[in-house]
Formats: structure tokens, sequence, C-alpha cells
């Protein structure tokens, strides 16, 4: 019987490079991201309702989501937050159990992880099989973040004083992949975390 996993962890704290590894085992990953950024491209249902409740003042000239402009407002405001989570959220997992069930169809025994920052404040833990958080400590998180080059020292300290803190994410997981040595350790967990998933699926 194939397995859905919810993989997660704060920012910097190495999902991406996990959800890697676990591909390289045979793992199959799908990005929550990149699947939120789809559904809410101009005229998909989600892109409506948004803009329905925000106004045309959250739109770039070409239509698409001004990002950067609705995060100003959900950050600043929690009921708005509240209502684009309520859009957000319900299609995402729809669309993550859409696919998984396309994965299966052809992979029975498949083990299907979802990428998703926001697996547990969006509730979807409760949808998946098992919940991987990827853990590190903070100071790690901000170097792992740094290295991206997106942001400063100060913007990543900010979001991860705004993010659930770990310890409270570490309570909702089945498995931990801990992420404070070399990328060669860090893949002996990743591998004997996806070792022990694959014994359950047997
Ligand atoms: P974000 O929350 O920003 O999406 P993330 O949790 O997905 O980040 P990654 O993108 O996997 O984190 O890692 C961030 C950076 O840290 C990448 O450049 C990655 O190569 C590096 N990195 C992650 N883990 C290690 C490690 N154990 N050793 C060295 N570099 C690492």
């Amino acid at each position: 019987m194939a397995l859905l996993i919810g993989l997660t962890g704060g920012i910097g704290s190495g999902k991406t490079t996990v959800a890697r590894m676990l591909q390289e085992l045979g793992g199959y990953v799908i990005d929550a991201d990149l699947l939120c950024r789809e559904l809410v491209q101009p005229e998909e249902a989600a892109w409506r309702e948004i803009v329905e409740h925000f106004g045309d003042g959250i739109l770039n000239p070409d239509r698409t989501l001004n990002r950067a402009q609705l995060g100003k407002i959900v950050f600043h405001d929690s009921g708005e937050k509240r209502v684009l989570e309520s859009i957000l959220h319900p299609r995402v997992f729809e669309e993550e159990e859409r696919r998984f069930a396309g994965i299966v169809r052809n992979d029975p025994g498949a083990l299907v992880f979802i990428d998703a920052a926001l697996l547990i404040e969006s509730g979807n833990y409760r949808k998946v099989d098992k919940v991987v958080v990827v853990a590190c400590d903070r100071h790690t998180q901000i170097e792992n973040s740094l290295k991206k080059g997106f942001l400063s020292r100060e913007e990543i300290e900010s979001r991860i004083d705004n993010q659930m803190k770990q310890e409270d994410k570490l309570a909702y997981a089945d498995y931990i992949i801990w992420n404070n040595g070399d990328l060669s350790e860090l893949e002996q967990n990743v591998r004997s975390i996806f070792e022990e998933l694959k014994a359950l699926n047997k």
C-alpha cells in the first residue's frame, strides 16, 4: 500500500535538500509551494475567490497576483490571513490528493512526500499518513537561509520568529530528520527514515 507523507520544517531547515534526497532514493515528491502557485494563476478558481475578496488592488498589471502586496495585507491582519488560507489550503490538499492518486495508479507501493512549509499550520498534517519534520538548531537555520542569498540575516531572524516554533512542530512529527551536521550525515538520516517508511509499507 502506498503512503502519503508530509514533509515540513522551518525556514532553512533543509526541506528542499531532504526532498531531493528522498527522490534519489526512489520516493516521489509533490512541491506544495509550486502547486499553490499554479492554483492562483489568473482565472483559476482560487484566483477568482481571492480577487473577489481582496479586490483588484492585489493584482499586477498582467492580472497575476501581486504576492508581495497580498503578503503585506495578511501579515498585518490575522482575519484576512485566515480568509486567504481558507481559500488556498483545502484546494492545495485536494490537488495533492489528486496527484497522489495519479502516482499510486502507476506505482501501488509508492512513498509520496508532500514538501510543505505550512503542513502543520494549514491543518493538512491531519490528512497525511505520516509527518516528517526536518529540524536543526537556529544558527544552522540562519546559515542555510543565508546561503540561498535572498534574505538578510535580520529578515531571516524575523521570519524564524514569526513562524511556528520548531519545538511545537516537533510535537506533530512521526519522524524527525535532524540536520545539524554535514550533507553526508543528513543523507544517512534521510536514508534511515526512508528505510523505516519502506518497512511500514510492506
Ligand atoms: P526554505 O525554507 O528557504 O525553503 P529549506 O528548508 O528548503 O529552505 P534548503 O533549501 O534545503 O532548505 O537548504 C538551504 C540551503 O542550505 C541550501 O543551500 C542547502 O544546500 C544548504 N544546506 C542544507 N542542509 C545542509 C547541510 N547539512 N550541509 C550544508 N548545507 C546544507
